[in-house]
């Protein structure tokens, strides 16, 4: 691919209009200026200069150009972010309407990977509904604010397993597909989501797609497993993926140094105080493989 087709972009695309399409904008002087959606933010601290084509946020750092902006506030990597910038500032290019992401996977693996992002969806939402309550109270009594739960699109699973499979379902999902994302369980023909009443971590590939979740019991007497890692799927390998990886590349890159932890939980502790240089390895030990992408 060739990068230059961001600039072209970008050199077309006006990051107010763009970010006035997702928040609320005022002008302010030269410049202007809205609440910051990365943090719990009271007074406009995102500053977002028409001259220079970026938004900077004074509070949590968050900064970048209009293609940034979006990535961000969608959860979506970097070419998706970019087309759907194209797509409303009516950029037209081919290299841009299939992704590098798409373009790299073989075509019977899109419905899973669309599969793992819906559900993921459907898991953040649940999060927020009563049901969720009790979950979402652990998570902040284990000091996971409400914007760390919503950067690691942090989720829970309805205790009514059925529910994820009839959601998937109405989506137009199969249960070969649902059974191949590795949350299906079948006891005697009653399919049902294996994670039910769980706490559910996404886990993102280098990209920022979904490609699995772990699971987290957080109910006294629960006495099922503490964590339940998706299965090896024909998207998700463990051993390929650093946790974070994706949101902490260009912090890294930046930083010119990392934070390879032990489990996912350690990298929300760090981005709760500010520290976004924070990946982990999924439970294996920390394998050559990682060492490259860290290297790259
Ligand atoms: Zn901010």
């Amino acid at each position: 691919m060739d990068f230059k087709i961001f600039e072209d972009l970008l050199k077309q695309t006006d990051i107010v209009d763009i970010i006035g399409r997702y928040i609320d904008v005022s002008k302010q002087g030269r410049n202007h200026r809205a609440l910051c959606p990365f943090h719990n933010d009271k007074n406009p601290s995102l500053m977002i200069s028409h001259d220079k084509q970026i938004f900077k946020c004074f509070v949590c750092g968050e900064g970048g150009n209009a293609i940034n902006f979006v990535q961000k506030y969608e959860h979506v990597n970097y070419f998706v972010a970019a087309r759907k910038v194209a797509e409303m500032v009516g950029f037209s290019n081919d290299e841009l309407k299939a992704t590098k992401f798409e373009r790299k996977i073989s075509p019977n693996l899109v419905p899973l990977y669309h599969c793992l992002t819906d559900l993921a969806s459907f898991y953040a939402t649940a999060l927020q509904t009563s049901e969720g309550k009790e979950a979402k109270l652990y998570l902040n009594q284990r000091n996971i604010n409400n914007e760390t739960i919503k950067k690691f699109q942090i989720g829970f699973a309805p205790s009514d397993g059925t529910q994820t499979i009839k959601f998937l379902q109405s989506k137009g999902y199969s249960l070969k597909n649902i059974e191949d994302i590795g949350v299906l369980s079948n006891l005697l023909n009653n399919p049902f989501d294996r994670n039910q009443g769980r706490i559910m971590f996404p886990i993102h590939d280098h990209d920022g797609q979904v490609v699995g979740f772990s699971s987290r019991r957080y109910k006294e007497g629960d006495d099922s497993a503490k964590y339940i890692n998706s299965p090896e799927t024909p998207v998700f390998h463990k051993t390929s993926i650093l946790y974070n990886y994706f949101n902490a590349v260009e912090h890294v890159r930046n930083a010119g140094y990392v934070y390879v932890l032990e489990g996912f939980m350690d990298v929300f502790a760090l981005e709760v105080s500010g520290i976004k240089t924070a990946v982990a390895i999924m439970g294996t030990a920390l394998l050559i493989e990682h060492i490259n992408f860290l290297q790259n």
